[in-house]
């Protein structure tokens, strides 16, 4: 369960937007749906219940106001964030007011907006999806009380090096971005350094590695980023 990937309903009239952002949040692991009009977008919330939703305002059959009405109305408590045009920025708070939780203002940044949702979703997540304990190779990690055992006794990590591995470990498997992980474990939005996380990687490794100059559980992915493979 706490691995299951967040599911997001991208609702946007306009195709090429609409694929851009599925490609984009694909990629970032997250579990897609689209819808392309609003009464699509209500069935599809209805069915699916995603996690969080991208709302474009002007759609065919449905406003995206209305959207987030009805969805509010039926009880549904999901982080809602509207896509609207530079025009449309006196509609922001008519949507605000309907229950949207946050806006974009297109042209957006793929970037910012992932960072955006990301953070939604980490405020709208309970604190016990937080991964707590994980072992591989001989290892014990507890990500509560910051304590971790290997094979010859205890290993000293820093908080911050607990929290990177916490979220490398709840990625396991996949390429994760310099960028995100500044954004997930550090907080910082808009990444000034990505060599902190390398000097940090490289910490870390030499205290989980066994040959930290040839990691086998955290293995740099060329142009990309990490990837935990525990
Ligand atoms: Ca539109």
């Amino acid at each position: 369960m706490e691995n299951a990937p967040p599911k997001l309903l991208i609702v946007e009239d306009e195709p090429g937007l609409a694929l851009g952002l599925r490609d984009n949040f694909e990629f970032e692991g997250f579990a897609v749906f689209s819808a392309a009009d609003g009464e699509e977008a209500l069935r599809i919330a209805f069915r699916e219940k995603p996690d969080l939703v991208l709302l474009d305002l002007m759609l065919p059959k449905l406003t995206g106001f209305e959207v987030c009405r009805q969805l509010r109305e039926a009880g549904a408590a999901m982080p809602i964030v509207m896509l609207t045009a530079r025009s449309q920025e006196a509609d922001v708070v008519k949507g605000l007011e309907l229950g949207a939780d946050d806006y974009v203002t297109k042209p957006f940044s793929i970037r910012e907006l992932i960072a955006r949702v990301r953070a939604h979703l980490r405020r709208a997540a309970p604190a016990q999806a937080r991964l707590e304990r994980y072992e591989f190779g001989g290892m014990s990690f507890d990500f509560r009380n910051y304590a971790a055992h290997g094979m010859s006794g205890e290993l000293i990590l820093s908080p911050r090096e607990f929290e990177l591995l916490r979220y490398l470990v709840t990625r396991r498997g996949e390429v994760v971005t310099r960028e995100e992980l500044l954004e997930q474990v550090w907080g910082i939005q808009d990444y000034p350094m990505t060599r902190t996380v390398d000097n940090h990687i490289g910490k870390l490794r030499q205290k989980i590695e066994a040959e930290p100059g040839e990691p086998k559980w955290i293995v740099t992915v060329h142009r990309s980023g990490y990837k935990f493979l525990g």
